[in-house]
């Protein structure tokens, strides 16, 4: 099979590899059909160590799929061959202290899809994974919808760790796609007002057709101050999906007395700041959102629904051997991109 390799900082190479088989009893082989390009596989295609991961080459990245159910183990019950998934990347052990109080996201020997010293990426043909990992998918949805239920998963998760009030004041600050995905979890969930940020105008104007009742660039104006004038007790949460020291100065400025900021975006820097003032004085909480937990059938049935429109997330399609200009794309935040397609299967 085809399978797409990162050999270098910026360097990708189509080689052949071997088709996995089937091992486990609870396993399913998967035809991938088409990707997302994530944030986070920018980070490994532009550094070597993004915090204390460090990548080994050559690595194959990539974890948003939408794939098809090829062949089923013997003990396999939930899927039948033929059947469309969106899967869960990550594959927990079921056995530890965080497995067992029901955290799988932090599972402490957890293997993620595509990340550096734990399991190889699906810019790959076919793709051997647990069942359990696996959610079936309704035909309303089309490959594009199924790739997009892992990022959205993540705003559901984050949208649900906030228990935001019924017209709740919400701020945004990062308007790429998962700052687009959290806003459109959180508005399907409460119709909170929301203000979002970014330094993109076509990111700004994705925000405002997927219901951001205010948007705007911190390189043209002072936005913390004009959120203040329209919300002048400050916002209710904030999150914060840049991943850049400016954009949780920001969010925490934005808060009320015990609002919450809630972190999805990841540093490029291992090593984040706060003003303990604003912090103690407001007694502001911080929480920490890592990847999501138990929220990917919930993201299906929002997208099934029509609760939820992803359409304006989808920018960019590529054909799997033209990977690498893909994640240059996505990398350089140009030609208005958010989500990066790579149609993996001919039938795509
Ligand atoms: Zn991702
Ligand atoms: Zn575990």
């Amino acid at each position: 099979m085809k399978a797409i390799y990162l050999t270098g900082l910026r360097q990708m190479e189509l080689r052949e590899t071997p088709t996995p088989r089937l091992n486990g009893a609870n396993d399913v082989l998967l035809r991938v059909d088409t990707l997302g390009v994530c944030g986070s596989d920018i980070h490994y295609f532009r550094q070597r160590e993004v915090g204390s991961t460090v990548v080994a080459y050559p690595q194959i990245l990539g974890h948003e799929l939408a794939a098809t159910v090829m062949e089923i183990g013997p003990e396999v019950k939930n899927l039948q061959p033929g059947q469309r998934v969106a899967v869960d990347p990550l594959v927990p052990c079921g056995e530890c202290d965080q497995c067992r109080a029901g955290r799988k996201h932090t599972c402490r020997q957890q293997k993620f899809l595509g990340y550096p010293g734990q399991l190889q990426g699906a810019l790959v043909e076919y793709l051997a994974m647990p069942a359990a990992c696996c959610s079936p998918v309704p035909v309303s949805l089309d490959d594009d919808q199924a790739a997009v239920v892992e990022p959205l998963s993540i705003g559901v998760y984050a949208a649900q760790l906030a228990q935001l009030a019924p017209g709740a004041r919400v701020g945004i600050v990062g308007s790429g796609p998962i700052g687009l995905c959290t806003l459109l979890a959180v508005r399907a969930q409460t119709q909170a007002t929301v203000y979002m940020t970014d330094l993109v105008e076509e990111r700004l104007a994705a925000a405002r057709t997927c219901g951001a009742a205010w948007t705007g660039d911190p390189q043209r104006e002072d936005v913390v101050a004009a959120i203040r004038q329209l919300e002048p007790l400050g916002l209710d949460a904030v999150f914060e999906c840049a991943g850049e020291q400016d954009a949780l100065d920001q969010s925490v400025q934005l808060l009320k007395p015990g609002g919450e900021l809630l972190v999805i975006g990841i540093p490029e820097v291992d090593r984040i700041c706060f003003s303990s003032s604003l912090l103690r004085r407001n007694e502001l909480r911080i929480t920490n959102v890592r990847r999501q937990n138990e929220c990917v059938e919930h993201a299906i049935e929002l997208i099934a629904s029509g609760r939820v429109d992803v359409g304006p997330l989808v920018t960019h399609h590529f054909r799997l051997e033209d990977t690498a200009r893909a994640f240059e794309l996505v990398s350089s935040r140009s030609d208005g991109v958010l989500k990066a397609i790579i149609r993996i299967s001919p039938e795509n």
